[in-house]
């Protein structure tokens, strides 16, 4: 059976002092944890004192972007090498806000990929339509597009070390989700395009697809029942400890 996948990005929403509180939170609350894959991805500043305080717990820590070379003249960005100094194990790629503000394509996302993989991390990809390509009928389109861009070139074996986040743009930072039932048919078809992308698949059982927006308290726990759905990538919902035990204990309860 496979283990579901509770996933926290903090954005910018805590400063360093913030996010170190939190993470004494989050200590404080759950420490052993077999059942559920966790991790939290704070701002780079924070990452070596959140991985501290975590790293006697199973919470998992890593970096909400990186870039796709090893060096170089790059001003402002993060190596995946880097990263790996700090022992991290995941990396967010293609969050729709680094797509809307900050440039990132699918190509760029492509090369991302290959080089968090050659550093053995497990991505985290966000993929997900916007509100007006949902109108339009365009959300399978858009999930191909944007997965087909973004495996090219790499390995089967790989693929399925990938994260898959299926965040409508859409519905983050909402009072409420996606409705379930759309969630799972898009999620459904995310397998369905790994699969034919990677014959050697069983039907796209292996990658691991979740999904992101609005996740709360009040929906997680319809959504973990579905079967498309492996796990939840939250943000708001999980920067108050209390939440994030109970979200966990949903999470914990109600996996199918
Ligand atoms: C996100 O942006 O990845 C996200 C899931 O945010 P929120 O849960 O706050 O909608």
């Amino acid at each position: 059976m496979k283990k579901p996948i509770f996933g926290c990005g903090w954005k910018m929403y805590l400063s360093d002092n913030e996010a170190i509180a939190h993470a004494e939170a989050l200590k404080s609350k759950v420490s052993r944890e077999d059942q559920v894959e966790l991790y939290v991805l704070p701002s780079f500043t924070a990452i070596r004192d959140v991985k501290r305080i975590l790293d006697d717990t199973d919470i998992n820590v890593g970096a909400q972007n990186m870039c796709w070379e090893d060096k170089g003249a790059y001003t402002g960005e993060v190596s995946a090498r880097s990263l790996k100094e700090l022992g991290i194990k995941y990396v967010e790629i293609g969050h729709s806000e680094r797509r809307e503000f900050f440039g990132e394509t699918d190509e760029t996302c492509n090369k991302k990929l290959k080089e968090a993989l050659k550093y053995d991390m497990a991505p985290v990809f966000c993929i997900g339509e916007k509100a007006d390509e949902k109108e339009k009928g365009l959300t399978k389109e858009v999930m191909q597009r944007q997965i087909y861009v973004a495996v090219q070139d790499i390995a089967f074996k790989d693929a399925k070390k990938i994260i898959y986040a299926y965040e409508p743009v859409w519905a983050i930072g909402k009072d409420d989700a996606a409705d379930p039932e759309y969630v799972e048919d898009v999620q459904k078809y995310i397998r369905k395009l790994l699969a034919e992308l990677y014959p050697s698949s069983d039907q796209g059982t292996e990658f691991k697809v979740v999904y992101g927006g609005s996740v709360s308290l009040k929906n997680v726990s319809e959504l973990v029942q579905k079967p498309n759905i492996d796990g939840v990538f939250v943000g708001r919902s999980s920067l108050d400890a209390s939440s994030y035990k109970k979200i966990l204990e949903i999470i914990k309860n109600d996996f199918r």
